[in-house]
């Protein structure tokens, strides 16, 4: 048996910057070819190229059923290694490999790895809104339906009091259009034009986070687990009193509370609060990661899994995690194809150490296109016994959703002074 094919497809069914890429690998055996999820969704065209290119070409004439070995080629033959584009494809490879590997066997993929640790997998869902009522509201809405895990923003991730700003003269205060409510900073550049951008106040978020969360608290009761995404956008001192004020509020976790950049702060974190932290969804490499996990320094690996290169990496890592008391929480928004999100349910099946998974509402449009598609009840998501992933792509439907290259608004994050930030 050999790789006959390997085609890459791009696909955005779901409105703006939701751009999803699929790999399908054809064998010679008639029939049968595997499907991966190779989804960066602002660089789509270069992980096309990766996969049409460089990738693709390579694996093709080769054995499918060697995935470590092809894995490792992937990662090392173009010497240079690692990064978001070459991942990605590596991903798109590597998970068509492992739903091959289950379709020869007649086994859904997490009974290769073992079986089932779980009958299906709990999952949280997002509430945001302008105001904490809002949010109360939403998540309440989320309750009523099962879910027992609600990650909560107010105002998304810029926190209340968010501005836009174009270029041109500085906007006035009372000018300004607020994108979510009202109050907070002025846009900045006095004297100057403004930089166009999405503009955020850290110190804001760092005040009204705290409140949020007390009020959720007391309007939402005890039985539901409360989540809260840091986004980066704090100062890595602020992060460690936001870590510690909100400890009161028994959160399930804090995610990305420091940017990649800034881990050693965890240390001292750590040492103050109790609050448990998940982190890792700009990882790329395990050098990033493992000094880390050694140290027992997070609660939650949060990676997205074809960010690191697919599967292969992810059953390593997760057991790398588990012999350190790490559990897993696959990063999981819309900009997961349905294709990567089965994946992430097949591992949530089978590793022990499992602990939470990221689900977003998918749109109609997806289960017409990605038929399998594991469905939401009673706040879980399983997989549905067939071989592989157990999930298909309809060509035909995606060809009717070509991608733009509009470039998304949300990462053009700045603080009230006009400095870039981390979005
Ligand atoms: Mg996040």
């Amino acid at each position: 048996m050999k790789i006959a094919n390997v085609r890459v497809f791009l696909t955005q069914p779901c409105g703006p910057h939701r751009r999803l890429i699929v790999v399908r690998v054809e064998t010679s055996e008639p029939g049968l070819y595997g499907l991966g999820c190779a989804t960066f969704t602002q660089r789509h065209r270069a992980v096309e190229a990766a996969v049409r290119h460089h990738l693709g070409p390579r694996v093709t004439g080769r054995d499918p059923r060697n995935i470590e070995d092809l894995w490792q080629e992937m990662m090392v033959s173009g010497y240079w290694r690692n990064g978001p584009v070459l991942n990605n494809a590596i991903s798109g490879i590597d998970m068509a490999l492992w739903d091959i590997a289950g379709k020869r066997a007649g086994l859904p993929c997490h009974d290769l790895w073992g079986g089932r640790c779980r009958p299906a997998v709990p999952v949280y869902l997002h509430a945001d809104g302008a105001t904490k009522e809002e949010v109360a509201d939403r998540a309440r809405a989320l309750m009523e339906e099962g879910v027992r895990h609600v990650r909560c923003q107010i105002g998304g991730y810029s926190g209340v009091g968010a501005r836009r700003a174009g270029l041109g003269p500085a906007p006035a205060r009372r000018e300004m259009t607020p994108a979510v409510s009202t109050g907070g900073p002025d846009a900045p550049a006095p004297g100057g034009a403004a930089f166009a951008g999405v503009y955020f106040d850290p110190r804001e978020k760092l005040r009204e986070v705290p409140r949020l969360f007390a009020h959720l608290r007391a309007a939402l009761g005890d039985e539901v687990e409360l989540l809260y995404d840091v986004h980066e956008r704090l100062e890595p001192i602020e992060a460690v009193a936001l870590a510690k004020a909100l400890e009161p509020y028994r959160l399930f976790f804090l995610e990305d509370v420091v940017a990649p950049e800034d881990l050693e702060w965890l240390a001292m974190l750590r040492a103050q609060t109790c609050t448990p932290i998940a982190i890792g969804e700009l990882f790329n490499h395990p050098h990033e990661m493992t000094p880390f996990i050694q140290r027992r320094l997070l609660d939650f690996i949060r990676v997205h899994v074809s960010q690191i290169g697919g599967v292969t990496p992810a059953i390593k890592l997760a057991h790398l995690c588990a012999a350190f008391g790490v559990r897993t929480a696959w990063h999981g928004p819309g900009d997961v194809s349905p294709v990567g999100m089965a994946a992430n349910v097949h591992l949530d099946l089978a590793l022990h150490n499992f602990g939470i998974q990221e689900w977003g509402v998918r749109a109609e449009v997806e289960y017409e296109m990605f038929p399998g598609l594991p469905e939401l009840r009673g706040g879980c998501v399983d997989a549905n016994g067939r071989p592989g992933w157990g999930i298909e792509f309809r060509e035909d439907v995606a060809a009717r959703y070509p991608c733009d290259d509009e470039e998304p608004e949300w990462t053009r994050a700045r603080r009230p002074d006009g400095t870039v930030s981390r979005p």
